[in-house]
């Protein structure tokens, strides 16, 4: 039954808009953010990131549609009725507004909204404050701003929509409208974080729900001025991540160490973003000693050696894999209590490696760290999609909020890497087939990666985005170490989610999985 309901939810959300600025894309002109979306003479244009320049890629036809902009999608309507395509009163030159926001656990901070004059042709759209109108207060029913907006003689209405901070994170995935104005140029609405409709009294959020994390996908015809639509359930994650640290735990000291031949940038990338990380995982890495980090070329594996010998990290075997694994990426865990981070790379491999990579790969190998502190020195028995994802997926989210790092971007890759790995179109699949990619991907120690094709690092990584955004950091986290009670995984998993991991599977995890890659 839970299964179907959110199915439901899941299929009936409509697509969202892009965003335009003032002046029309053209293939190969400059644009200003990565993964922003435009829709111009019947084609659809993002902004891609080519070398070091943002230019609009040269754009897909997109399926001719209704002008309408208010259709309402077909989900269940709740009382009061949203507004809907009413006519207004275009000779009114000044509207004024008043905008009412509840959101069912009060966290208002840094919530505003992006406002625009609003046209049925989009190019002469016009924001109403390139900032954002943040809220000006809170009141028993939410946050709220009043506003009076000029210039509206030559447009139709007023569009909108809730974002977090100048990010591209927003409530719903798909621009609004007020449509609805007394004889005066006056609109009172009430919004509800998750729920569409655009209520023009107060509605009863006495029983509301906090929304099930879920997905959009399909681009509407329309397009405004609003920032790249982000799914709901990468939204759920990241807000939940962003209450973390909670506590004034002073963070993990790190100790770097880089070889003669370290490639100078990517140090300086490692320092940035592992403190960072450390900084974020404040309240979870319980350990006063600092953590060596180490990092060279492929020709410092002597010296980065003779640096472990001096944490006393001297078992011959370690090193034998050491050489071993070389040349090419060689990490380390074991060899002290704290654990090693240590990479090395040789200066061709990093050459060619993506900046989104460089970054994850970095993020990814303190969160294993923080993961082996969390569950004592047991981190691979959470599983390879527990441990493998969760590095990804942490990796990611930290990157989100300590540097410029796109994570939808990243997670196109994921999908492509899913699909590429599995050689088959993931979005096909059923929940039988899914449980046939999970299963392999769940063996702990994550020992046989021959099993997994690589699944860990990509479905793995939803599987902990759907993790994070339903239950929270805080009972992953908990999780993670419940392993120092049980190593096997899925019974600590059951005492920190309160399920059992195949009945979240079905009822939750895959359904999830199969809106991601219909994304
Ligand atoms: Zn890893």
């Amino acid at each position: 039954m839970k299964l179907r309901v959110l199915l439901v939810v899941l299929f009936l959300l409509t697509p969202l808009s892009p965003s335009i600025s003032a002046t029309p894309p053209k293939a190969g002109a400059t644009c200003s953010k990565a993964g922003i979306t435009k829709i111009y003479d019947g084609k659809k244009f993002t902004c891609i990131k080519s070398g070091k320049k943002l230019t609009w890629n040269k754009g897909i036809q997109i399926k001719s549609a209704s002008t309408n902009k208010n259709s309402n999608s077909n989900g269940p309507s709740p009382t009061p009725s949203p507004l809907v395509g009413v006519q207004t009163q275009n000779s009114i030159e000044v509207r004024k507004l008043s905008i009412r926001y509840h959101r069912p656990s009060s966290d208002y901070t840094n919530w505003n909204i992006w406002i625009w004059r609003n046209s049925d042709d989009n190019s002469k759209d016009s924001l109403i404050s390139s900032s954002g109108v943040n809220f000006e207060g809170v009141d028993s029913f939410g946050a709220f701003v009043s506003l009076t907006v000029t210039g509206m003689r030559n447009f139709k209405d007023i569009g909108f929509s809730l974002r977090l901070g100048d990010s591209i994170i927003r409530d719903i995935d798909k621009d609004r409208f007020i449509t609805t104005f007394d004889s005066r140029g006056f609109a009172e609405i009430w919004l509800i974080q998750g729920d569409e409709n655009v209520y023009t009294s107060r509605p009863d959020t006495s029983s509301k729900p906090l929304p099930t994390p879920s997905a959009t996908s399909t681009p509407s015809p329309t397009s405004a001025p609003t920032p790249t639509p982000t799914p709901a359930g990468v939204i759920a994650a990241l807000e939940s991540f962003k209450t973390f640290p909670s506590t004034n735990t002073e963070p993990q000291k790190l100790n770097f160490h880089f070889g003669p031949n370290a490639d100078k940038d990517f140090s300086e990338l490692i320092k940035e973003l592992s403190t960072g990380t450390m900084k974020l995982f404040a309240d979870h890495y319980p350990d006063n000693r600092p953590l060596p980090v180490f990092f060279g070329d492929l020709s410092d594996l002597d010296w980065v050696i003779a640096e472990w010998a001096k944490y006393g990290y001297t078992e011959q075997y370690q090193i034998d894999d050491a050489r071993k694994r070389s040349p090419g990426l060689v990490v380390n865990y074991w060899g002290s209590p704290q654990g090693h981070p240590t990479l090395i790379w040789t200066s061709n491999q990093l050459k060619d490696m993506p900046r989104l990579t460089k970054m994850n790969l970095i993020s990814h190998h303190i969160v294993h760290a923080i993961q082996h502190r969390s569950a004592r020195g047991k981190y691979e028995f959470l599983g390879c999609w527990g441990a493998e994802g969760g590095a990804e997926l942490y990796g990611a989210l930290v990157n989100v909020r300590i540097a410029d790092f796109d994570y939808m971007e990243y997670r196109k890759q994921k999908i492509s890497d899913a699909n590429r790995n599995m050689g088959a179109n993931l979005s096909s699949f059923t929940i039988n087939d899914w449980l046939g990619v999970i299963r392999p991907i769940e063996q702990a120690p994550c020992l046989d990666t021959s099993k997994t094709a690589n699944l860990h690092y990509s479905v793995g990584m939803f599987l902990m985005e759907r993790l994070v955004g339903e239950f929270g950091h805080q009972k992953v986290m908990n999780w993670w170490g419940g392993i120092r009670d049980t190593l096997d995984w899925k019974i600590a998993f059951q005492r920190a989610f309160s399920t059992d991991v195949d009945s979240w599977y079905k009822n939750s995890a895959i359904p999830y999985l199969m809106q991601v890659f219909k994304e």
